[in-house]
């Protein structure tokens, strides 16, 4: 019989899985399951232009539908897979029904951590959401009229692409973040202190040091009227007509778990994207996996992470075990800003800038022992490809060149 890989979870990492192994020459069945309605698509513009109004549904679409057909790939919409069954080789679906594996690729992503407040439990809130998919953007997009009140709860990235969005739309936008800076778990003070003066020249308010104490709901308990907060330990309520959750990720790890594969912050892989199993891989934001750039494991959340993720684990499908050693590195979009991060500035001793904050084109460098562990690149794409290397390389740096925007990033390695 022919051999099939079925791979669960229909995103970014699943889909551009699904034709690395065509690409890759696979022959046997591919069968890609999904519990959205839709094909996988780009999530990076669901908190920039999609949410904007500036791209369509099917522009969001990593491929044209008739692209699956053409690689003979057979993709399953709104179809769930509830169970892994490791002894029978059987994952169940939604229905009941059964589907027989050769290889199976967990691709499953993960979902919006929601707000944990006490009280909320029983609510339905219409006017309280986060931003992980397509319908959720749909149900909060009519509200993204001008004059609204939103209130965002978590700096990071998608709470400050959101609050980008909507303030050129017309909102009233007030964001609350629980550290003294934002971005603070992936940036340096430098650029965390640039960001927010970014966000304020264009009207956004911030809240730092913020702790959420509660929700106020109207009589129905259908809608958020306000939010209660301590800043600094200063008491205050801000009005609200719709509130934004963006507080990171919880991977979906569930299926993995019931089926017995260890569980660590995400699936646990090797640098092949196998776990223990040797007939099941995980990939992209729901895999913990080793990294060659920092020694230890790690799980990342982009893009890039998920594309290269899918190239190393259709490799391995085929036979060609090639390891993970891609650097991590992130893009985001404020008000048409491109930021480029590149490694992990953790641990850094000292940050480095080139080029004109006051411009607001600028890269910031992270240092550790002389050599440039990450890069923070602001409005200059054209050195971003340079940053790169200079965090690959791991080559010494002259900090004196370095901080010249004179002198080309090019030469700059010892
Ligand atoms: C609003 C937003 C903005 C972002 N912006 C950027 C950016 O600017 N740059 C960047 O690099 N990254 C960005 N990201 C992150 C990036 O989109 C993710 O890292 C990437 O989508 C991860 O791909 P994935 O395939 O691992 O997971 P996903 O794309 O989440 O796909 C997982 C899929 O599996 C499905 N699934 C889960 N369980 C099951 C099951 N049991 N059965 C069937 N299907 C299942 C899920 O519903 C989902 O469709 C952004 C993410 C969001 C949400």
């Amino acid at each position: 019989m022919e051999e099939r890989i079925i791979i669960v979870g229909a995103g970014q990492a699943g889909g551009e899985l699904a034709s690395s192994l065509r690409k890759q020459g696979y022959k046997g069945r591919v069968l890609l399951l999904g519990d959205e309605a839709h094909p996988p698509y780009q999530r990076p513009p669901l908190s920039k232009g999609f949410l904007q109004g500036k791209l369509s549904l099917t522009e969001l679409y990593l491929k044209p539908l008739a692209t699956y057909e053409r690689f003979d790939i057979e993709l399953k919409t709104g179809t769930r897979v509830e169970a892994i069954d490791r002894a029978t080789k059987e994952v169940s679906l939604g229905d009941g029904s059964r589907l027989a594996y050769d290889k199976l690729v967990l691709a499953t992503g993960g979902r919006a951590r929601p707000l944990n407040l006490p009280g909320l439990e029983d609510a339905r809130l219409e006017n309280l959401f986060s931003v992980r998919s397509i319908s959720d953007v749909e149900a909060m997009r009519g509200r993204f009229v001008p004059g609204n009140r939103l209130v965002i709860i978590g700096g990071g990235y998608v709470g400050l692409e959101v609050a980008a969005v909507a303030v050129q739309l017309g909102l009233h936008v007030t964001l609350l973040e629980a550290a003294p800076r934002l971005l603070s778990r992936v940036t340096g003070p430098e650029v965390s202190s640039f960001i927010e003066r970014f966000h304020r020249e264009r009207g956004v308010e911030f809240r730092l040091s913020c702790e959420v104490r509660g929700l106020e709901l109207d009589e129905a308990r259908r809608q958020v009227r306000g939010v209660s907060l301590a800043c600094q330990g200063a008491p205050e309520r801000l009005e609200a007509d719709l509130v934004l959750v963006g507080i990171g990720l919880i991977p979906n790890t569930e299926l993995a778990s019931a089926a017995g594969l260890a569980v660590d912050n995400g699936i646990v892989v090797d640098e092949y994207a196998c776990t223990a199993d040797p007939n099941i891989l995980a990939i992209g934001d729901c895999a913990n996996q080793p990294s060659a750039y920092t020694g230890g494991r790690i799980r990342l959340e982009s893009v890039p992470n998920a594309v290269e993720h899918a190239r190393v684990a259709a490799a391995t499908l085929v036979g060609k075990m090639e390891p993970y050693a891609a650097i991590p590195w992130f893009w985001s979009d404020q008000y048409g800003v491109k930021l480029q991060m590149v490694g992990l500035s953790t641990g850094y001793e000292q940050c480095v800038t080139r080029g004109s904050v006051d411009g607001k084109e600028f890269s910031a460098f992270y240092l550790k022992d002389r050599r440039v562990i990450a890069a923070d690149v602001i409005g200059r794409p054209a050195e971003f490809m340079a940053a790169r290397r200079l965090v690959s390389s791991r080559a010494e740096v002259d900090v004196t060149r370095l901080g010249d925007a004179a002198v080309p990033l090019n030469s700059i390695a010892a």
